[in-house]
C-alpha cells in the first residue's frame, strides 16, 4: 500500500520535472526559441502558427500553421501549458526527423 504511494508520489514528480515541452503564447515570433517552448503566435483567441525547435537536435525551427483552411494544419491543445499537438509533425526536408508531441513529450515515429 505504502510502496505504492510513494510510487505514484515519485512518477508525478518524475513527470513534474522531466524536459517536457511547455506552450507559450506571444504575439510575434521570439528571436530566441528555447528548445523546451512550443511558442504559439496569436492571442488567446487565435492561434496562428506554431514555433519549435526540432528535437533531433538539429536546430532547425519548424513552424506549424494553425489557421484551418491553410492546408496543412495542425492543432494544439494544451493542459496546464502542456501541449498535444495533432497530426504529428513529419519534417520533409533536412533531417526529416517524424514525430508526435503527447503531453509535452516528443514521441518519435517509427519508420
Ligand atoms: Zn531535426
Amino acid at each position: 500500500m505504502i510502496s505504492t504511494f510513494i510510487k505514484k508520489v515519485r512518477a508525478y514528480f518524475k513527470r513534474l520535472f522531466s524536459k517536457g515541452y511547455k506552450v507559450e503564447l506571444v504575439d510575434d515570433e521570439p528571436d530566441y526559441v528555447d528548445d523546451k517552448i512550443i511558442y504559439i503566435i496569436g492571442e488567446a483567441d487565435f492561434h496562428a502558427i506554431a514555433v519549435m525547435l526540432c528535437p533531433c537536435g538539429c536546430k532547425s525551427k519548424i513552424h506549424l500553421n494553425l489557421l484551418p483552411g491553410n492546408k496543412p494544419t495542425w492543432s494544439i491543445t494544451s493542459q496546464e501549458k502542456v501541449p498535444t499537438i495533432k497530426p504529428s509533425v513529419w519534417r520533409k526536408v533536412g533531417c526529416k526527423s517524424h514525430f508526435f508531441v503527447r503531453s509535452g513529450q516528443i514521441v518519435w515515429a517509427k519508420g
